[in-house]
C-alpha cells in the first residue's frame, strides 16, 4: 500500500531540490502536485484540501525562507503534516481502572473484524494480560466457529454462548461474559460483534444495545483500508450510530491507494490504533503514525 502515493511524492521532492530558493510559483506547484498525488491515492476531498492549505501556509512562511535547505525544509514539513493527519502521537489502549477492561469491536463484514480479535487477542497475551474472547458475532454463519479457532490457536479463553443458552442474544452473550470474565480472572473482554454487508439500521441498533448492556472502556471501529472512500462514509455512519473510540485499519497489505488510511482519522477526529497487515495472527501491530509517514515519504 501506498507505493504509487510514496513514488509520486518522491519525484515531487526530487524535483524540487534541484531548485535553490523557492519562489512562490515553486511552492504552488509543489503544493499542486502534492495534491493531485493525495487524490490519486483516494484521499478524501476535504482532508486534502486542509492539508494543501497547511502546506502552503508553512512553505510560504519564515521557516522556508530562512531554511539553509528550504527543499528540505519543504520536505520536513510535509512529513510532519502527515503525520498530524494520521494522529500524531500513538494512541494506545485506556484499560479500566478495575478490571475487567471491556474492548467491543464494530464494523461491516468482511471488514476483518473476527480475524482482528484473535490477533488482538494473541497480541496483548503477549503483552501480559489474560484477555476472553467474546463470540458476539451470532449472525454470520460460522463466525462462533472461527472464534474458537482464532482463540485455540492464539492461546486465549473463549466465551461463546452454548446451545439453549441465550443462543441468539448477542446482548445477553456479551453481559454474560463480562461475569465470567470477572469470574475467571480476565483482565480484558474482547467483544467480536456482528457486521452486515452494507451499513443498516438494524446492525448499528444490535451494536448499540451491546453497548449499552456492557458499557466498553474501547469501541473500536474496524474497516477495510481497501475499499477506499467508502471507509470514510462507513466510519461516518458507524460514529453516529454507535460511536467509537479508536480506528483499526485492515488489509493494509492490499495493494488499494490507501487514501482510506490519510482520511479517516481527519474525518472523525477518532485514532487509528491499530493496523492489520495480513490473514495470519501475527500480521498486526499497533498504529504509528510517524513511521507510517515515514513510510510514505521514504
Ligand atoms: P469479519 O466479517 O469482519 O469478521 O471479517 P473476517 O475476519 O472474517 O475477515 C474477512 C476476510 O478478510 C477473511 O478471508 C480474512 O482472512 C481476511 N482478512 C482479514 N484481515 C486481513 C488483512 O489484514 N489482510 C488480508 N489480506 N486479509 C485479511
Amino acid at each position: 500500500m501506498f507505493e504509487t502515493l510514496s513514488d509520486r511524492l518522491t519525484s515531487v521532492f526530487t524535483s524540487l531540490r534541484s531548485k535553490g530558493k523557492l519562489t512562490e510559483a515553486d511552492i504552488n506547484a509543489t503544493a499542486r502536485e502534492i495534491r493531485v498525488a493525495l487524490l490519486e491515492a483516494d484521499v478524501a476531498l476535504p482532508v486534502v484540501k486542509d492539508f494543501i492549505a497547511r502546506i502552503k501556509e508553512r512553505a510560504t512562511g519564515a521557516e522556508v525562507a530562512q531554511a539553509l535547505n528550504p527543499a528540505q525544509q519543504v520536505v520536513k514539513i510535509v512529513n510532519e503534516e502527515l503525520i498530524e493527519i494520521l494522529g500524531g502521537e500513538t494512541r494506545r489502549i485506556r484499560f479500566a481502572k478495575t478490571a475487567p477492561t471491556v474492548i467491543m469491536l464494530a464494523g461491516l463484514q468482511g471488514a476483518g473484524k473476527t480475524t482482528l480479535a484473535g490477533k488482538l487477542a494473541r497480541w496483548l497475551k503477549a503483552e501480559g494480560h489474560a484477555p476472553l474472547l467474546v463470540a458476539a458475532d451470532l449472525q454470520r454463519p460460522n463466525a462462533v466457529q472461527q472464534i474458537q479457532v482464532l482463540g485455540e490457536r492464539a492461546g486465549v479463553a473463549v466465551f461463546a454462548p452454548e446451545p439453549g443458552n441465550g443462543v441468539g442474544d448477542p446482548v445477553q452473550v456479551a453481559r454474560r461474559s463480562i461475569d465470567h470474565a470477572r469470574h475467571a480472572q480476565h483482565d480484558i473482554v474482547l467483544i467480536d460483534t456482528a457486521g452486515r454487508l452494507g451499513i443498516d439500521a438494524e446492525m448499528m441498533g444490535q451494536a448499540a444495545d451491546i453497548r449499552d448492556a456492557v458499557r466498553p472502556d474501547e469501541i473500536l471501529f474496524v474497516v477495510d483500508a481497501m475499499i477506499g472512500q467508502d471507509a470514510v462514509t462507513t466510519a461516518q455512519a458507524f460514529l453516529d450510530g454507535v460511536g467509537f473510540d479508536g480506528v483499526v485499519l485492515t488489509k493494509l497489505d492490499g495493494d488499494a491507494r490507501g487514501g482510506a488510511a490519510l482520511s479517516v482519522r481527519h474525518i472523525t477526529g477518532r485514532p487509528i490504533m491499530f493496523a492489520s497487515t495480513g490473514e495470519k495472527l501475527e500480521d498486526f501491530d499497533v498504529f504509528h503514525p510517524d513511521r507510517m509517514a515515514g513510510r510514505i515519504l521514504d
